[in-house]
């Protein structure tokens, strides 16, 4: 039987209510399609302070740094000891520590839109077709947030200069690329790649390498966009995008975009992946939103963001795609059958009914 080893860190907030659900969820998963999952579970964020005075505990990175892959909750609390300095806060020295010290390259942003919860899309139904269903593909290590040089510097006369340099060379842009082309190749087998090659060096190598390693997928239709433009076809009519291949920023500000059509935080997964080894590829994997405090320890908080990034898990780092498809297909049955929490809930649809954050992930286990 295949075995994997997961760091499981609930973190702050929320966190430990909808990951104790994505566990159960997985639990189910591992019955009914015969693999093994060593789940250990460790404290990180506020939870590593008060357990061992370290947002990020030593023998949480060790544990992290054993396992295949880590499912993450989220962490931060903003009310808590604002005295304590910015660097050993849970968002620095837990979140961006792992996410460097595992060099994730590639952010994976999928935004789903079932039909039965258009009420809480921003857009006009119309527009929202046979529902929305997008990946984003978002570069993670270079570009403009990391270029060199980066700098401000005095130019006299009370005048300052701020530079930010946009790079990128050729071979991060082939490692994107094919985790980009993988991902449509497991979809309807669309890739729009965004640039701004009529203005941008950056783009047009962009776009030259994009174009060359499609050559090695023929079986994805890719077509090229310029940002500006992306961003308004992703509000004109979103149901042309299947993936969406982005540079760093690029892909910040349209991950962002397009999350706002999947109509609550509480839905939307995420995966930032680093390298493959052996066929594994090790991932982080977390909902999209934070800790969500003003709902915290109220069984009020969705689960289903948490659920969805344990599938994204199985897919991307164990290849276990109908287990998977599986959790993604008893979340759309979950809403099917009318279970909705708060942030989903529409109190004109006579079908739904409101239930909590355990209620949900019961619903989702049974239905896998
Ligand atoms: P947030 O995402 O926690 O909450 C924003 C709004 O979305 C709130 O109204 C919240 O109730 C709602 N929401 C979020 N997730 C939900 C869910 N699963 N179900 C239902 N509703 C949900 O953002 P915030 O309030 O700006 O930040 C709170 C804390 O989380 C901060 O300390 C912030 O730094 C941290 N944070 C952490 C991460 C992370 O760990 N990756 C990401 C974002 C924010």
């Amino acid at each position: 039987m295949k075995n994997f080893n997961i760091a499981a860190l609930a973190g702050d907030g929320i966190g430990p209510e909808v990951m104790r659900e994505a566990i159960k969820v997985l639990r189910a998963t591992e019955k009914n399609f015969g693999f093994q999952l060593n789940i250990t579970e460790a404290p990180v964020g506020w939870a590593g302070i008060d357990a061992a005075g370290k947002a990020l505990p030593d023998t949480t990175l060790a544990l992290c740094q054993q396992s295949d892959s880590i499912l993450f909750g989220s962490v931060g609390l903003p009310d808590r000891d604002p005295t304590i300095p910015k660097e050993e806060r849970p968002e620095r020295a837990a979140l961006l520590r792992l996410r460097k010290e595992f060099s994730l390259f590639a952010n994976l942003r999928p935004v789903s839109l079932p039909k039965a919860l258009a009420h809480a899309c921003p857009l006009a139904k119309e527009r929202q077709g046979d529902g929305i269903d997008i990946l984003v593909v978002r570069e993670l290590t270079g570009g403009m947030y990391f270029g060199q040089p980066k700098k401000t510097e005095e130019l006299g006369n009370g005048q300052q200069r701020a530079i930010d340099t946009m790079v990128y060379t050729t071979s991060e842009i082939e490692r994107i690329a094919h985790v980009a082309f993988k991902s449509a190749q497991l979809r309807r087998k669309k890739l729009t790649s965004i640039d701004k090659a009529n203005v941008l060096e950056n783009g047009i190598l962009w776009r030259e390498t994009v174009t060359r390693i499609g050559k090695q997928y023929p079986d994805v239709t890719l077509e090229h966009m310029f940002v500006d433009n992306g961003a308004m076809q992703l509000m004109l009519k979103p149901t042309q995008f299947d993936v969406m291949l982005c540079e760093n920023m690029f892909g910040d500000i349209l991950s962002d975009e397009a999350a706002a059509l999947g109509g609550s935080l509480g839905m939307l997964p995420s995966a930032s992946l680093g390298a493959t080894t052996g066929g594994q590829t090790f991932g982080f994997y977390e909902p999209a939103g934070g800790t969500a405090p003003d709902i915290a320890g109220k069984n009020l908080a969705n689960p289903i963001a948490q659920i969805l990034s344990s599938a994204l898990l199985l897919r991307h780092s164990f290849g276990l795609h109908d287990a998977a498809a599986a959790i993604e297909k008893a979340v759309t049955q979950a809403i099917h059958d009318g279970n909705r929490t708060g942030d989903i809930f529409n109190p004109l649809d006579p079908t739904a009914k409101k239930i909590g954050t355990s209620q949900m992930g019961d619903a989702v286990a049974a239905a896998v």
